[in-house]
């Protein structure tokens, strides 16, 4: 874990819970509090770089929309570019796309064609992985403009999802798991 016990559970206070959010069964992290709270706010950044500070990351990938709140500050941070991989029709120019299921959907994630190349070292970032679709999609996009890969960072995993397992043992750091 990249941040101590106590950064964990002071994290914690600041994600809220919302049962049957966006549909029944769901329990939905909400990290907007967090997000509301500076303090809180740089740790979670941070804990997400720390890992990855000697990883020759050259670029991150941010999955729409929450996935930019965080990409965004921890490519600064390691001094990487940063891609966004958006909802269908959203990018101007030519795309690749990759279609991929949501634990409350499916949707498809697109990406420009010219945004990686061979030779960039790419780490994804998300606020949560769940199910692991989304973030695997994203994944697929990268592999697929010729880029590699690095691995994956989350603020919160839920492992019983058992998303780990369609990464085929890929680095994967996340700062809480519920
Ligand atoms: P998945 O593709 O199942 O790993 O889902 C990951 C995406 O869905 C992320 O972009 C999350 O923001 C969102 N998501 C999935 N499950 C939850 C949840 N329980 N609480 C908040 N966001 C979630």
């Amino acid at each position: 874990m990249a941040v101590s016990i106590e950064a964990q559970a002071q994290l914690r206070r600041v994600i809220a819970e919302v049962p049957n959010y966006p549909k029944p069964g769901i329990l939905f992290k909400d990290i907007t509090p967090l997000l509301g709270s500076s303090p809180e706010f740089a740790l979670a950044v941070v804990g997400m770089i720390t890992p990855w500070r000697d990883a020759g990351i050259t670029h991150v990938v941010g999955v729409e929309s929450r996935g930019f709140i965080f990409g965004a500050p921890v490519a600064l941070g390691l001094g990487a570019g940063f891609v966004p991989v958006r909802k269908p029709g959203k990018l101007p120019r030519t795309v690749l796309r990759e279609a991929y299921a949501l634990d409350y959907g499916t949707d498809s994630l697109e990406m420009h064609s010219d945004a990686l190349h061979a030779g960039h070292r790419v780490l994804i970032v998300d606020d949560v992985l769940a199910t692991g679709g989304t973030a695997f999609a994203a994944s697929r996009l990268v592999q697929n403009a010729g880029a590699v890969v690095a691995g994956y960072t989350f603020l919160i995993e839920l492992p019983a999802l058992g998303a780990r397992k369609l990464f085929n043992g890929a680095r994967i750091e996340s700062l809480l798991t519920y």
